[in-house]
Formats: C-alpha cells, sequence, structure tokens
C-alpha cells in the first residue's frame, strides 16, 4: 500500500508509477501533513487538483545532493522557508541561537540555514539555471519590499532580487498557487505570469502596466534615508487590501520589483475545501526515530476557525500576510474536523482551541470593508471600536456550544489571543459568561502588552483603562460562576514609545496588580511590521511623528528587569532603571516601592546605588527618610 503522505522520495514515486514530478515543494521545515503548515497545504492543494507533486523538508543545503533526490520537475520548484521566518526561528531578540527549533525533528536546532529562501533557491539555480522558481511564505512574504532586517542591522533589498526567483507569492497562497500551476500547465512561460493577484516579480521596466500604480521611493532612497524608508512602508501598508490596493512598485537600480494587489479574500466555501483536504495530521513518519515534530503538539488538538485580523497591532505583520479581512470556515467544516479529532487514538477529551490570528474575530469587521475595503489611515478597533465595528459574537458563541456537546469531548479551550476590547464592545456579556463558564482552564492568557498610554497608542492596542474594565468583568463574572480563575496577562518591553519613563509606569501597574509575569516578551523587530518600521526609523510612519526608541541593549535589560523587579537577580539593574528614570520615590520601605535601599555593608544603614557605588544626588534623600524614621 503507498503511504497516505505528499511523496517524500523516489520510491514513493515508484510506488505510485510516477517518473516525473509536476511541483518539488521545498521548506526550511520539517513535513507535517497538518492544515496548520503551509507547505502541507500547497502541496494537498495541488495535488487536488491532479498535480504530482513531492517534498524535500530541510534539505541539507551544504550541497546540491539532497535537492536533486527526487528528480527535476515538468513545471516548477516551490520554495518556502517554513511556517516563521528563518532568522526569527534561529534567533533569539538578544540575536543568539535559540538551543531549539518546534519545526523540526526532536525539536533540533541547526536543520535550516540562515536566509532560508535565499539559500535553497541559490542551490536550484546551480542545479536547474532555467526552471521556474516561485518562493512564497512568511518569509518571502514579508520580506517582499525592501526591508529592515533586524539581525544584520540593515536594509535589505527584496528577497525575490536575492533569490532571484522568478514569482514571489505573498499572502497564504492557495489561490495564487491554483492559478501559477494553471498557467504553466497550459504551457506559459513563466516570465508572462504577471497578472495573479497576491504575486510580485520583477522587470526591468514599467511600459506593460496599464492600471493605476503606485512607486514607491527606491532601494537605494529607503537605504539612505530614513523618511523615504517610512514613506515607501506607508504606501506599502495602506495598498494592502484586496478591494481597494493598487498595484505597488519599488525601482532597485535596474530592475523594478512589482506587487500586483493582494489576492481577493477566500470565500467560506474555499476555506472549506483547503481544510477538508486529506491530510493525515501528524508529521511524517520518518521522524519517528527523533520523536516526531514538536510544533504539531500546539495544534494536533486545534481548530483553525478564520483568518485575517483587524486587530491592527502594530508589531505583528498578519495584516501584511492573511490581510485585515476575516475569512472564515464555516461551522459545519469545523465540527466535521473536530469530530475527525475525537477519533484519533491520543485524543483525551480536550480540543486545545478554536481559533485564528484572533480566536473572537470571526466575522469581518464590517460590511463596508468587503465593498469598499478595510479603511485606510483608521483602526477598527483601537484606540475606541469603530461606530461601524459589528461586534456580534453569536455564531463563535454557537460553535463553541456545538463543538463543547459533541460525543468524547469533555472540554472545548480558547487558547488563541482574545481581543477583550472586541470583547467589551458586544451588546450583552453572554460571551464572556460562556468563555469563564466553559472555556478557560483556570487561567486566561490575554495581551496588553502595555499600559503606557503612549506605548498603547502606538502598538495599536487599547489602552489601560479598557484593561482594568476587563479584569473587572472578568473577575465579577468568575464570582458569579463560583469560579477561581486568574488573567495571565502579557506584557513587552522595549517596543518603540517605551522609554524608562513608561517601564516604571508598566512596573508599577504591575505592582498595583501584584502580579509579576514569570517571562518577559522584548520587542523583536520582526520584517514586515509598523513597530519594525519605527524601531529602525525613530518615525512613526503613518503619522510622521517622531517615536522613542531603546535600542541599547543595556537599556532594554533594564526595562525588561523592571517588569521583574521582584526578582533578586534584577535588583541592581531595577536600581538603575529607577535612578536614570528619576523615580528614586519607589526606592524605599514604603509599599508604593518597588525595591528597598541596599545596606551600606560597614554600617549596616540603607543606602541607594549599585553594589559600586552609592549615588551621591540620593544621600540627602536617604538622610530624610531615615530622619523619618
Ligand atoms: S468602517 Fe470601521 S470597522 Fe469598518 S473597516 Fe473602517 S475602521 Fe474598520
Amino acid at each position: 500500500m503507498t503511504n497516505q503522505f505528499l511523496v517524500t522520495s523516489k520510491k514513493d514515486m515508484e510506488d505510485r508509477g510516477w517518473e516525473q514530478l509536476d511541483f518539488l515543494l521545498i521548506s526550511g521545515d520539517a513535513y507535517v501533513d497538518h492544515p496548520s503548515f503551509g507547505p502541507a497545504i500547497i502541496g494537498r492543494l495541488l495535488e487536488e487538483q491532479g498535480y504530482k507533486v513531492g517534498i524535500i523538508a530541510q534539505p541539507d543545503w551544504r550541497s546540491t545532493a539532497d535537492f536533486k533526490k527526487l528528480g527535476k520537475p515538468r513545471l516548477a520548484v516551490l520554495v518556502t522557508a517554513g511556517n516563521l521566518d528563518s532568522m526569527l526561528n534561529k534567533f533569539t531578540a538578544a540575536k543568539k541561537y535559540r538551543s531549539t527549533d518546534s519545526y523540526s525533528p526532536g525539536g533540533q536546532a541547526g536543520r535550516r540555514p540562515d536566509r532560508a529562501t535565499i539559500v535553497y533557491c541559490n542551490r536550484i539555480r546551480e542545479i536547474w539555471k532555467q526552471i521556474p522558481l516561485v518562493v512564497g511564505g512568511i518569509e518571502a512574504s514579508l520580506r517582499r519590499f525592501a526591508h529592515y532586517d533586524y539581525w544584520s542591522d540593515s536594509i535589505r533589498r527584496s528577497i525575490l532580487i536575492d533569490c532571484r526567483a522568478d514569482l514571489l507569492i505573498y499572502g497564504m497562497g492557495e489561490k495564487q498557487i491554483k492559478e501559477v500551476a494553471e498557467q504553466l500547465s497550459s504551457g506559459i512561460n513563466i516570465a508572462h505570469i504577471r497578472d495573479i493577484r497576491g504575486t510580485c516579480y520583477s522587470a526591468d521596466n514599467l511600459d506593460h502596466l496599464w492600471e493605476d500604480y503606485i512607486e514607491t521611493p527606491d532601494f537605494e532612497a529607503v537605504s539612505l534615508d530614513k523618511y523615504s524608508f517610512a514613506q515607501a512602508f506607508q504606501t506599502q501598508y495602506e495598498e494592502q487590501d484586496p478591494i481597494r490596493g493598487k498595484t505597488v512598485v519599488q525601482r532597485h537600480g535596474e530592475a523594478y520589483i512589482i506587487q500586483n494587489p493582494p489576492a481577493l479574500p477566500l470565500s467560506t466555501e474555499e476555506m472549506d475545501e483547503i481544510y477538508n483536504l486529506p491530510y493525515q495530521r501528524t508529521w511524517h513518519p520518518s521522524y519517528d526515530k527523533d520523536g516526531g515534530v514538536p510544533a504539531i503538539q500546539e495544534v494536533k488538538f486545534s481548530l483553525v476557525s478564520h483568518r485575517g485580523c483587524f486587530g491592527g497591532c502594530s508589531f505583528c505583520a498578519i495584516v501584511s500576510h492573511q490581510g485585515r479581512i476575516i475569512q472564515s470556515r464555516s461551522q459545519q467544516s469545523i465540527i466535521n474536523e473536530a469530530i475527525l479529532i475525537t477519533k484519533m487514538s491520543d485524543f483525551k477529551g480536550y480540543i486545545h482551541d478554536v481559533g485564528g490570528p484572533t480566536a473572537n474575530f470571526r466575522m469581518p469587521a464590517c460590511s463596508h470593508q468587503e465593498v469598499r475595503g478595510a479603511c485606510k489611515g483608521r483602526h477598527c478597533l483601537a484606540p475606541e471600536p469603530c461606530k461601524n465595528l459589528s461586534t456580534d459574537h453569536s455564531d463563535y458563541l454557537q460553535l463553541l456550544r456545538t463543538l463543547r456537546a459533541l460525543p468524547g469531548v469533555k472540554k472545548v479551550f480558547i487558547r488563541s489571543g482574545l481581543r477583550y476590547d472586541y470583547l467589551l464592545a458586544a451588546k450583552d456579556s453572554e460571551f464572556l459568561t460562556e468563555l469563564c463558564e466553559h472555556h478557560v482552564s483556570g487561567q486566561l492568557k490575554v495581551a496588553p502588552e502595555h499600559i503606557a498610554a503612549k506605548v498603547t497608542r502606538l502598538m495599536g492596542k487599547s489602552g489601560k483603562e479598557t484593561y482594568v474594565k476587563f479584569m473587572n468583568a472578568f473577575k465579577r463574572t468568575n464570582e458569579a460562576l463560583g469560579k477561581e480563575q486568574y488573567l495571565v496577562p502579557y506584557f513587552m518591553s522595549s517596543h518603540p514609545g517605551s522609554s524608562l519613563k513608561e517601564a516604571v509606569e508598566l512596573a508599577e501597574f504591575l505592582r498595583d496588580l501584584g502580579y509579576q509575569p514569570e517571562q518577559v516578551q522584548d520587542f523583536i523587530p520582526t520584517p514586515g511590521s509598523l513597530s519594525t518600521v519605527m524601531y529602525h526609523t525613530g518615525l512613526n510612519p503613518l503619522t510622521g511623528e517622531k517615536v522613542y526608541v531603546a535600542k541599547d541593549p543595556h537599556e532594554k535589560k533594564l526595562q525588561r528587569a523592571l517588569m521583574q523587579y521582584r526578582n533578586p537577580k534584577n535588583y541592581d539593574l531595577v536600581l538603575e532603571a529607577l535612578v536614570k528614570a528619576h523615580r528614586e520615590d519607589l526606592i524605599g520601605f514604603e509599599p508604593k516601592c518597588l525595591i528597598r535601599p541596599r545596606r551600606d555593608v560597614a554600617n549596616g544603614k540603607p543606602r541607594f546605588g549599585t553594589a559600586e557605588k552609592v549615588i551621591p544626588s540620593r544621600k540627602n534623600a536617604i538622610k530624610k527618610q531615615a530622619s523619618r524614621r
């Protein structure tokens, strides 16, 4: 019997009686046949269209041998770095190597090169110079124009120039790959495939562009001038709309990168078809010896209900990949998948998640979006919800009720992030009540990310007042239900706009909450996000306002330490941060103080300052404090 996975070896091809593939997929992730993994979706979709597809996952990039093992495909090679940008996958915010990689067998790090898309494409070009080469996935998608690269601290060219592919698919890619496959199989030369929405290509002139297009500052300008970079990003960001977005062009030397408008949103039927493909829902058996691929654990018993996000968080690039318009699966399709899950031998009765980028966005933000596109220069939710925003949670509620009533299901959790400002904007508290009653396992993770107004505004998040309102509503609801459940808020340090002053403000909020986060997330300037542009330019590209950015690693350490001010290991850093922020009033013995003064080794009296040095300006304050006591 042939195995039910996509072809990964010559033996698989022989078993199917295939001499040549139509499409060869190269992926930076291990092959997991599940709809949460991009290569599996693209491979299954092409297979369903009747194409012969093979996948080479995590080839050894140091030579061409692995890339050749399934032979030359008839139509094209498709390359992706995997579910994450390869640099983000490999490096921490401090630019150190991560010790594990959950998308690799056994969680082993080191199974992919830096800048995997470029490296894989170079190997392919060494083997087959003229073969049609198409790149896609998050790395290609978010690096499609000249972009800031945190790991090299430089502006890099469009990845399309560096990888020498013929076509770049941006966004989720299903519509695009179907059209690319159709055109290639009908004999059209890839150099002439220039009309597919959701793709970018390079050309040496713009004579063929008949429709309206916008040209952004070119690579040279954005490399030299931060205002030009911010301006280019603003155009790219604002035109990222399938309904009203225009073609966007950026010159790179003699070549032009041309981005066609985004792919149209998938209909519910199209979404259902994609999630209904015959995935095996696990890793390829060749990884059994390594203990499998850890990333599956997060999603194995979870359900994707939709794509897209109208939340507008500036540090997230989902808008540039999935767009602002929500695309949902039908309830029936999700329920069918849930039934499949309940039949899996290791299912213990718990559905881990039902959601998408934001769990409670099941429907488009408003009816205007589908006709006119999402508003340019306006957020749907923050700082205040738009008056046109539809806040109806009834479809999601109905779905959750059906899922938890399925035979074999003990509990359905919601683990995707919830937008609590959207939840609070709903006309009644029905959703919050059922959320607390049925879908929280003692702790609900939420992401206020910060509380200083200056920072939350730049983050595109609602402010402290909204979070406090939600905290109170959550508490009241649980009390009414007789449940003891807690919020676990996530906060981010050193986001653009956050100086030590704002970091201290956050620390004071944590003090008042009586909460110390166990883990602290430093802002990482990932490719393609609005916050990344702020980080690089010190400007908000949407308004032109100047933005403070903490770039110095030591200052970042201070901001991070403030969030865990109670940890004795952070004492010196917190002390230094408070002194630098002129907030010595928070060093002392009063309840509002974050830390106590250090005891002088010689006389046992309290003192301000680091272990090495007493800060002279504080000596009087110590005296005053001592005399008050
Ligand atoms: S009208 Fe309001 S809800 Fe609709 S897209 Fe515009 S900002 Fe968003």
